[in-house]
């Protein structure tokens, strides 16, 4: 199902000189032809990765105002980062949601509205370890794509919320993997693609199911990456930690099979 997507989420992460260097070895990493690449630098350094990338990597924002700009002390609006040439924006990410307390609807909205600025969104679900104890993890993982397609059949007309899903990529983050070194097993992570596409043809569409690419994230590395591309609706990762060292960053995006 669709191109395999990977994504580096370098969260608030880096200074001028060490993403001068990221960078200049992602320029000389060799990228299988077949996969979209995304870096999300912290805002600060989107101008300086954008003018110093001369890979094919687009760039990603890690959030995005709710709606448009004016007087929002300290956001950033979509259409600011359409301006400098961002392609995405990650929403949704669990960081934002159980560290900033953003919650579904609001998430949902963020979505909505970058998507009409024309922004790729790479949509963020996932549960909690004591979620997963309690048998939850499907339950939470519906409630946040229902968030997420319930704002955009409000915000749009049939047709266009249907068609927003082909700038929508869904990562699949348990927050219990995110960072802790303990990634999903390929099992663990293709049960909760398989059951969050299955939501989608019975929510969405057949169609908008079969073609959106669903991400993996939480603790992906170069040495877990092979294994985890191999499950069949596995299309990608959201890569966070191992995002900052240009050669394995590159080793994960050349696991596509
Ligand atoms: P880690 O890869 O560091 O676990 O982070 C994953 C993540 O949150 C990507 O968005």
């Amino acid at each position: 199902t669709g191109k395999f997507f990977v994504g580096g989420n370098w969260k608030c992460n880096g200074t001028k000189d060490s993403i001068k260097q990221l960078v200049s070895d992602l320029n000389s990493a060799t990228l299988e032809p077949d996969v979209d690449v995304v870096v999300g630098p912290p805002f600060v350094y989107i101008d300086q990765v954008k003018n110093s990338l001369t890979n094919r990597i687009e760039i990603a924002a890690q959030n995005s105002w709710i709606g448009k700009g004016g007087a929002f002390t300290g956001e950033i609006s979509a259409e600011q980062l359409k301006d400098i040439g961002c392609k995405w924006v990650i929403l949704g990410h669990s960081e934002r949601r159980h560290v900033i307390g953003e919650d579904d609807q609001f998430i949902g909205k963020k979505a909505a509205y970058a998507l009409g600025q024309d922004l790729g969104v790479i949509a963020c679900i996932g549960e909690l370890l004591e979620e997963r104890e309690a048998g939850k993890t499907f339950d939470v993982c519906f409630k946040q794509l229902k968030a997420y397609a319930g704002m955009l059949s409000s915000t749009f007309n049939l047709i266009d919320a249907v068609s927003s899903w082909d700038n929508i990529v869904i990562a699949y983050e348990p927050v219990w993997a995110i960072g802790t070194g303990k990634v999903a097993t390929p099992e663990q992570a293709q049960e909760v693609h398989v059951a969050v596409r299955d939501w989608l043809a019975k929510n969405v569409s057949s169609e908008v199911a079969s073609k959106t690419r669903i991400i993996y994230g939480g603790s992906v590395n170069a040495g877990n990456s092979a294994d985890l591309a191999k499950k069949d609706d596995i299309d990608g990762f959201l890569v966070g930690g191992a995002s900052l060292k240009g050669s394995e960053f590159a080793t994960i995006i050349n696991s596509v099979t």
